[in-house]
């Protein structure tokens, strides 16, 4: 069995799919691991640390050729597969909600498609869980973001000058990535608050120490996987209310709202915006999806009336070295229910795991989130 990695083409993108312990643990399995010379370049991963761990490092042509597993971080082109065995596995962030005719592209190519976005959030896929290795990177980046940009300190100090106030951050969502930035602001020193629609949230923001902000008679929006759900328009408003009030004293605020499948909740408005402190800094991790801050732009870093917000695409990209190793780590483990104690690709297509993941199959979109909206586009 074979297992090719390419070096990810896209602009920024500085991540790449496979780790040299990841190689290790391939080659123990049986498997021929080919990577594309350069691929680990961006994360500080050299071709000769990945050509000791056991992995042939070639051109990008024979690293795919006769292929059965292809893994990468975002999806590639059909055109760069060409050459893998047919079926093969591809797996990878596919954004499935993002681009239809893209993944069928690789099915029309006969490829199978994993998109690890969809992994379930159960207890057997925790440690294949991609978007939450990377959103917890991305929340620590966007507080060190933050206090790289902002003018002032971030803990109290006592001098003999003057007493130096503490940072205040407001983080909104505290998923994965919105926890992480609560640590991270609060080891720095601040006075930290969040907010999040799923009323779970409260206990797990109270716990890092930081005041849970929660708009009051709203109906928890919860959905069973974990994740939140949209909110209804009396809801949105008095969310509206609340946020209005409380950024009016804030000086960083983080936002990580978002609901799968669908484009991020504008939280903060312009008018908003303008009532924020000059100095002050929003860090908006949702501007993939459309931006929670009105003003974001991706990849941009936005100056409106003193205050500074900031647009980062891809901040785990800024992070590669973690970002990688353990994005590559959770492709190991979810390559264990595919290849077979024999070191043969194996694929139990029932497993639960297998079924919420696998987008395209046999020349067909297969998933049920995705199957209307490419046969549509056809
Ligand atoms: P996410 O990235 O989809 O969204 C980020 C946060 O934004 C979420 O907390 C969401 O509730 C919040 N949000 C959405 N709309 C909002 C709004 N209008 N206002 C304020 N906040 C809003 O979520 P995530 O970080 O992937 O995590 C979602 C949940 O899943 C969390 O409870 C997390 O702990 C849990 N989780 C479970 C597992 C598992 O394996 N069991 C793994 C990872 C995460």
């Amino acid at each position: 069995m074979k297992i090719g990695v390419l070096a990810e083409r896209q602009p920024g993108e500085t991540r790449v799919a496979i780790s040299p312990d990841s190689v290790k643990a391939y080659v123990r399995r049986g498997a021929n691991v080919a990577i594309e010379a350069g691929a680990g370049s961006g994360s500080f991963i050299s071709d000769a640390s990945f050509g000791e761990a056991g992995a042939l490092v070639t051109s990008a042509e024979e690293a795919v050729k006769n292929a059965d597993i292809i893994l990468s971080v975002r999806r590639p082109t059909a055109a760069m597969l060409a050459g893998a065995n047919s079926g093969a596995l591809v797996i990878g962030l596919m954004d499935p909600y993002g681009d239809a005719a893209g993944i069928r592209a690789l099915a029309d190519a006969g490829l199978s498609v994993v998109s690890v976005e969809l992994l379930p959030r159960i207890t057997r896929a925790q440690s294949m869980d991609v978007l939450s290795s990377q959103a917890n990177l991305a929340g620590y980046k966007a507080i060190i973001d933050a206090a790289g940009q902002f003018s002032r300190a971030f803990p109290i100090m006592m001098t003999a000058a003057g007493t130096v106030p503490p940072a205040k951050v407001f983080v909104m969502g505290a998923g994965v990535a919105g926890l992480q930035a609560i640590a991270t602001a609060r080891r720095l020193g601040a006075v930290v608050s969040a907010t999040d629609v799923r009323a779970a949230a409260a206990e797990q923001v109270q716990s890092l120490g930081a005041k849970f902000i929660f708009v009051e008679g709203l109906k928890d929006a919860a959905t069973q996987g974990g994740y939140a759900k949209e909110l209804s328009e009396d809801d949105k408003s008095k969310q509206a209310v609340l946020i209005a009030e409380h950024i009016k004293t804030q000086d960083i605020i983080i936002t990580t709202a978002l609901i799968p499948g669908r484009p991020a909740p504008v939280l903060i408005t312009k008018d908003m915006v303008e009532t924020m402190k000059p100095g002050s800094i929003v860090v908006d991790l949702a501007v993939e999806r459309g931006g929670n801050c009105a003003l974001s732009q991706p990849g941009k870093i936005v100056q409106h009336r003193g205050v500074t917000i900031m647009g980062w695409e891809n901040l785990p990209s800024r992070l590669a070295g973690n970002a990688s190793m353990l994005y590559a780590k959770n492709l190991q483990n979810f390559l264990e229910i595919v290849i077979s104690k024999e070191g043969a690709l194996s694929i139990n297509w029932d497993d639960e795991i297998i079924k919420a993941t696998v987008v395209a199959r046999g020349g067909k979109i297969v998933h049920p989130l995705l199957r209307k909206e490419p046969e549509a586009a056809s």
